[in-house]
């Protein structure tokens, strides 16, 4: 029987633990044996208890659950050749060839270096004796699958990572209670939101609320945007508006390259000589990871989760690493290394300020 492991890795979204479910039961369909690695990288290094088989009924409820139940983590010793001997050790002792491993583009580089790696790992380990030679010929390949499990839905070439969209609830929600206390005082409320280099969770956000202005990293402002966002706001108070939202991505930046700060923003609403709004500050931060996924989340780690599994089987030493994505509502695979590095492109050309390449290199198919 083949042996596949699942783990999470990296920043925790919601729909993780849908993805465990999806794989572990898909697995074992197919006539597998699913192990839930725990804790990331730290559990195949630290192999033992850490590596566990997993059975259909283990994963009953997780469909719905937020976080991951397996545990995710960084893990400092993955980064070194020493770290990842060890974890090579762990699964050839388990007879485990195969990799699942859902998290965000860090995750998923780890995941392919161990790959590419594989054969040296097994070599070394064999000849310093921790392996015999008659153990490593059944696994002298790894395969290996990503699933983007993140809140900020920044990898390139899919259109939603696991988790963007419930993070967009729970943000959406939080904004619609401030909504409510901002109008009863006529008050101005400035809503810093997560995402790193990316905006997409500030922008949705903003668009499903309605805000009065929206500040994303692709988009850093020009030399007058305090002028622009005080007309804006002044606007729609004359037209009898009693609340002010303002939606910040935690990447806020000018044309410069400058952070633009929610007390900056803050400040400025309240200045006594401008617009004078009794203005508050709220930064949702890790509400934003928690809560049971949306339904949306919980179809695409599952149909991701499936197609995984299949694509993990299906993979040969020949075939290129890939990561499961969503294109105009298709379940894809798609070259896994070629994504990561064009997310890494990303916040270079951010920083070089060549937005519309950003932009580019965001999209489904990366720009030249
Ligand atoms: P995310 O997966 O959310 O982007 P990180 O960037 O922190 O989060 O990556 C998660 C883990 O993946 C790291 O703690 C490390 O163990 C592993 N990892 C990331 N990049 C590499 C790399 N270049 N080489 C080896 N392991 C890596």
């Amino acid at each position: 029987r083949k042996k596949i492991a699942v783990m999470t890795s990296g920043g925790d979204s919601q729909g993780m633990a849908a993805v465990i479910r999806a794989v572990v039961r898909t697995g074992i369909n197919m006539n597998c044996d699913v192990f839930c690695v725990q804790q990331g990288y730290n559990g195949l290094i630290e192999g033992g208890e850490y590596i566990r088989k997993t059975e259909w009924a283990d994963v009953r409820g997780y469909l719905p659950r937020g976080g991951t139940p397996i545990r995710t983590a960084r893990c400092k010793a993955f980064y070194e050749r020493p770290g990842r001997l060890t974890a090579a050790k762990n699964m050839v002792i388990n007879g485990i060839d195969a990799i699942i491993i859902c998290g965000g583009d860090g995750s998923l580089t780890g995941a392919d270096r161990f790959r590419a790696e594989w054969p040296s790992l097994l070599e070394e380990l064999v000849s310093k004796g921790e392996l015999t030679a008659q153990q490593i010929v059944p696994h002298k390949h790894l395969n290996i699958v990503g699933l983007v499990g993140s809140i900020d839905n920044d990898l390139s070439g899919t259109d939603a990572t696991i988790g963007c969209y419930s993070a967009l609830d729970r943000i959406s929600t939080v904004i619609s209670w401030v909504q409510d206390t901002a109008d009863s005082h006529s008050r101005a409320f400035v809503i810093e939101v997560m995402g790193r280099h990316c905006g997409w969770l500030a922008l949705m956000a903003g668009v499903a609320s309605g805000a009065d202005f929206i500040f994303i990293p692709e988009q850093p402002r020009e030399d007058n945007w305090k002028e622009e966002m005080c007309s804006i706001v002044k606007k729609h108070r004359d037209e009898g508006k009693h609340q002010t939202i303002v939606v910040m991505a935690e990447g806020a930046q000018d044309r410069y390259g400058k952070k633009i700060t929610t007390d900056m923003v803050k400040d400025l609403l309240s200045d006594p000589h401008g617009l004078d709004l009794d203005t508050r500050v709220t930064i949702v931060g890790h509400p934003q990871r928690g809560g049971k996924p949306v339904a949306h989340d919980r179809m695409l780690a599952t149909l991701q989760g499936v197609e995984a599994v299949h694509a993990v089987l299906e993979a040969t030493p020949e075939t290129e690493t890939c990561f499961i994505a969503i294109n105009e509502n298709k379940i894809v695979r798609k070259p896994l290394m070629a994504a990561v590095q064009a997310t890494k492109e990303v916040a270079e050309v951010i920083k070089a300020q060549d937005f519309e390449k950003a932009v580019k290199l965001r999209d489904t198919e990366f720009a030249d």
